[in-house]
């Protein structure tokens, strides 16, 4: 890509370049507005959160119409091998509700469900495409893939797919993207907000902006921020994805009188690899993951079970499983399945880059559970087996009911004995993804003030606004949310800066 020079002044400046962030420019330029994006990141680690993610995306489908509509690529060979059923607003809105127990704004969940469905189709129309998500949403029962939790779509190239065409969009409007630039400051007029400060290298600009979009992800990479807001401990998790959303859009609006919004103790964190680096790794995207505990028994260093491992389909859990993982001694829990399950695991249990042990027998496997009191681990053992419903069947589609009886910590679905080897366990840690604490935004993604009165030519967008997500989250919304409220944030943006360009032309030809 060529260089271009800094621009002094714009009518659009959009700070970050992931999912929120490109949606929200493509959106102002739309409106008629002139946008420069600012990306804190090198080109090739651009694209925040958003490029580590494997692009699975939450939208509502009344039936294979809508689905067409979305992958009109779609072969006949797919349509006839798949039950794609529907994922109506209904079903979003409860999805929604339940697992923030009915913490989540209702007028941003509105907006976010039946907003769903027609903003993943203007970013087709942008050049983004989207194809079934085979690999991990469905199992293939009686010769055909059936979708359960929800899920059924994810973007082609995964996240980096997803940075790479939107990316190629904002370019063919217009935009110009600078990359190694760093908005470190606010600029005022009075209370009206005129630009930002940057820094590239060593050196800091003024750009003067109509409107600011701040899409510049949460303040999960910050340890600092992670402790005095999450809590002790918290320092501890490793990253999952990029090391640059550091809280700065956070930050600097706060220190021009942002209000905050939503569950600022709270994240979204999962079962990650224990020797996975401090942050993402871009070679692995998200494969350090291990989500099929489902399908299995996790246990702590005291040997112990401490969760109920089938309390739903993994979507709705493993947002909230990374937090008890960390609260248990030493930070991890070891993930363990029979030779009966492991042909469901998930290719994340497949990478070279694995925490894995094998044994021939359960004492073998109690020895080789690195830091876990192995009596108690087969203590734990007997007590499972003992407890599994095994009358009940066995089906990885449905919540199957196959649980456990007269355990002190419940398995709900999906129970099977621990009885045929070879035994594999995988050793996991608490990996963080993004916090859920954030700006507080209008229906029109202002950002506003401590009275609630909008900030001036202000908005925001994405992991950084708060008020949406709370103690959980359903898999997919991320994404579905940063392009939702990004492309609502472009626009208002738009609006904005033309609303202050006839404003200013009023005034000088009055004078
Ligand atoms: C491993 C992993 C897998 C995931 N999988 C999924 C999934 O399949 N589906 C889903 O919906 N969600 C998924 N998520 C969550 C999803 O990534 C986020 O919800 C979403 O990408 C957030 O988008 P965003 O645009 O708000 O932030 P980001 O994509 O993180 O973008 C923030 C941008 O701001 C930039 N930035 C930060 N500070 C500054 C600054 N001071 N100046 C300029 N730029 C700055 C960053 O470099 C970055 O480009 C996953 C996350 C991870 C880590």
């Amino acid at each position: 890509m060529q260089e271009t020079k800094l621009l002094k002044a714009v009518d659009v400046l959009v700070v970050g370049a992931g999912n929120a962030a490109l949606c929200a420019a493509l959106s102002a330029r739309e409106a008629g507005a002139s946008v420069c994006v600012l990306e804190r990141a090198p080109r090739e680690e651009s694209g925040g959160n958003t490029r580590f993610t494997a692009g699975a995306m939450r939208v509502c489908y009344s039936g294979l119409d809508d689905l067409k509509r979305l992958m009109p690529d779609l072969s006949k060979e797919e349509i006839d091998r798949s039950e794609f059923g529907s994922y109506t607003e209904e079903n979003f809105f409860d999805d929604m509700f339940r697992v923030t127990q009915f913490r989540t704004d209702p007028e941003h969940v509105a907006t976010l469900v039946t907003k769903s469905f027609e903003t993943l189709n203007w970013m087709r129309e942008k050049g983004v495409r989207f194809a079934p998500i085979y690999g991990r949403q469905a199992f293939k029962i009686d010769g055909k893939f059936k979708f359960w939790g929800g899920l059924t779509i994810e973007t082609v190239g995964g996240g980096p797919g997803l940075v790479d065409r939107l990316t190629a969009a904002a370019l063919k409007a217009g935009i110009e993207i600078h990359y190694g630039a760093r908005a470190v400051e606010l600029l005022l007029d009075g209370v009206t907000v005129s630009g930002v400060k940057v820094r590239m290298g060593a050196t800091l600009h003024d750009i003067r902006a109509k409107a600011v979009v701040l899409a510049s992800g949460g303040f999960q990479a910050n340890p600092e921020m992670r402790t005095r807001y999450l809590g002790p401990g918290w320092e501890l998790a490793k990253v999952r994805g990029t090391r640059f959303n550091t809280g700065d859009g956070i930050r600097m609006a706060m220190s021009v009188g942002a209000a905050n919004a939503g569950n600022w103790s709270g994240c979204h964190s999962v079962g990650w690899d224990r020797s996975a680096p401090e942050f993402g790794d871009l070679a692995v995207g998200d494969a350090f993951q291990k989500h099929s505990y489902p399908f299995g028994i996790m246990v702590n260093a005291d040997g112990r079970r401490f969760v109920d491992e089938g309390a739903d389909f993994r979507n709705y859990t493993y947002a909230k499983y990374g937090g008890i993982i960390l609260e248990q001694p030493q930070q991890f829990a070891w993930q363990i399945f029979d030779q009966k399950v492991t042909k469901l695991l998930r290719d994340e249990y497949r990478i070279r880059q694995v925490t894995k042990v094998t044994a021939d027998s359960l004492t073998e496997l109690a020895q080789k559970l690195e830091g876990v009191n192995a009596k108690e681990f087969l203590r734990t053992i007997d007590e499972y087996n003992a407890a599994v419903q095994t009358h009940i069947a066995f089906n990885p589609n449905e919540k199957d009911g196959r649980g456990t009886v007269g355990l002190a910590v419940p398995k709900s679905n999906w129970a099977n004995r621990l009885d045929q080897p070879p035994f594999e366990a995988y050793a996991v840690t608490c990996g963080i993804t993004f916090t859920f604490g954030g700006l507080r935004v209008n229906g029109d993604a202002q950002v506003l003030d401590e009275d609630f009165e909008p900030i001036k030519n202000l908005f925001a967008a994405g992991e950084l606004v708060g008020g949406i997500f709370y103690f959980n989250y359903p898999g997919g919304t991320g994404l579905t949310s940063g392009a939702v409220f990004g492309r609502i944030a472009g626009r208002s943006a738009g609006r904005a800066a033309a609303h202050t360009a006839a404003a200013v032309e009023k005034c000088t030809s009055v004078k």
